[in-house]
């Protein structure tokens, strides 16, 4: 098994003339981002031939990654951290909806009509399926390649092929050619001929084998072949089974440098029973699955897994964050009250849809904050009563409204001060700690206000 290389032993093996070129002020420097897999190889100009042939798989992303879609831009792997907290997860579990090619016309339309128009706005970001499965349940080539092609031409979306049958494989992987999309699954006895499919139009491949052990020889064996465009498909019995296996896989990969589990996973959940499936779907999306086929499109789901998933893959570092600017809430006009509050997305989409359930039209400020919430950015200095003022002025409140009366968060109410001296002629309220608490604050402060 290689084990992960220290920026010290890395460092032996670069050129050591601090030459700056790769971006980093000494090789030192640069050997520990490779190290920590912030930096690649090639970064370095004069690294030696041995250096590469020593650091080539040392600096390769311990989980390789795979990129699907006409632009490439829907990708699985490339994770680096066990733990989300470490420093972030990169690449969030793909979602996908299986179809069957002895499904009804009726049902698969209907699939495909679901997947294409599902679309939720959620703290700011439009959340949808990234994926489709096509399977062969039936036995005629030309059938499932139709239906591949269909799925590609009205879904829009990268296919996950699935079939036992290399020749009905080959049909539709040449019908999505340029779909770059996924093919399989490739076993011990047909690898050989779906590489070379797999090659020829572009797409990557699901390898599976009954044990860890035989999946880690084959994909060996393939990626010594020369094709490393590979996605694991474990054969699991339970949840628990399939939870060990794929966590075991991931620290053999990322603890240990274990290029031959260094892949994303793909699950296919089997059983569509509603609890069952979103179990299995909730183990995937928090423990390091790469893609997850749904059974079916069921809406109800589908929104609980889209929530988790843009939970988890949010990086804890960049808080998801709404553009600083004055936002009207409902249908405010130049005599409706001022709001502020950070721009932090939960924070503002959770302020703003308390005021409109109030009833009330109001503007809401949100200086820039570097999307923190209200504690956290007044303790950074982000959200004084300095910082405010400046953007109110900044963009032209005074201009926007005729009011003169601002509403700032209960947990800020020590800044009152300051933003009244640093906005002379405004007076300052000092609103609710709660955003559920909004309501009830403007029945007794906005009363005149509410129709
Ligand atoms: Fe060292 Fe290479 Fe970076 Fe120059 S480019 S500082 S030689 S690692």
């Amino acid at each position: 098994m290689a084990k992960k290389l220290t920026g010290l032993q890395i460092q032996k093996l670069l050129p050591k003339t601090n030459c700056k070129e790769c971006g980093s002020n000494t090789c030192l420097a640069f050997a520990m981002k490779l190290a920590g897999a912030k930096a690649e190889l090639v970064d370095c100009p004069y690294a030696s031939d041995e250096a590469k042939a020593v650091l080539g798989a040392a600096s390769e992303p311990p989980v390789k990654g795979v990129a699907f879609g006409t632009e490439k831009n829907i990708k699985a792997g490339e994770e680096t951290c066990f733990y989300r907290h470490e420093k972030t997860f990169v690449n969030q579990t793909l979602i996908a909806i299986n179809i069957n090619d002895t499904d009804s016309v009726k049902a698969i339309d209907k699939a495909l009509a679901d997947v294409a128009e599902y679309e939720i706005d959620r703290v700011g970001e439009l959340l949808g399926i990234e994926m489709i499965a096509v399977s062969q349940k039936g036995s005629d080539a030309e059938v499932f390649a139709a239906l591949a092609e269909k799925a590609w031409t009205t879904g829009k979306r990268p296919l996950i092929l699935c079939s036992k049958d290399v020749k009905a494989l080959e049909a539709a992987a040449i019908v999505v050619k340029g779909s770059n999309s996924l093919i399989g699954p490739a076993t011990s006895e047909n690898a050989e001929a779906l590489v070379e499919i797999a090659k020829a139009n572009g797409h990557a491949l699901v390898v599976t084998a009954p044990s860890l052990n035989e999946l880690v020889l084959l994909t060996a064996k393939i990626k010594d072949g020369g094709f490393n465009d590979l996605v694991m498909q474990f054969q699991t019995n339970s949840l628990a089974e399939h939870f060990q296996v794929n966590s075991l896989a991931r620290k053999a990969a990322l603890k240990d440098s274990y290029k031959p589990l260094g892949y994303a996973s793909v699950n296919f959940i089997k059983d569509a029973d509603f609890l069952n499936s979103s179990v299995t779907a909730i183990n995937d999306i928090c423990k390091f699955g790469g893609i997850c086929v749904l059974p079916e499109f069921d809406k109800a789901q589908l929104v609980g897994l889209m929530a988790l998933r843009q939970n988890i893959y949010t990086d804890p570092q960049k808080p998801i964050q709404v553009e600083p600017k004055v936002y009207p809430v409902g249908e405010p006009d130049k005599d409706s009250p001022v709001w502020v509050t950070t721009n932090f997305s939960l924070t503002y989409f959770i302020v703003s849809g308390e005021i409109e359930n109030s009833g009330l039209s109001a503007w809401l400020v949100i200086p820039e904050c570097e999307g923190m919430s209200v504690l956290t950015a007044w303790a950074a200095g982000k959200f004084s009563g300095a910082s405010i003022a400046k953007f109110c002025k900044e963009v032209g409140l005074e201009d926007k409204v005729n009011t003169r009366e601002i509403v700032i968060p209960g947990y800020v109410a020590q800044i009152s001060g300051e933003l009244e001296e640093n906005m002379p002629g405004w007076k300052v309220i000092v609103g609710t700690q709660e955003a559920g608490d909004i309501e009830s604050f403007v029945k007794a402060k906005f009363d005149k206000y509410l129709n």
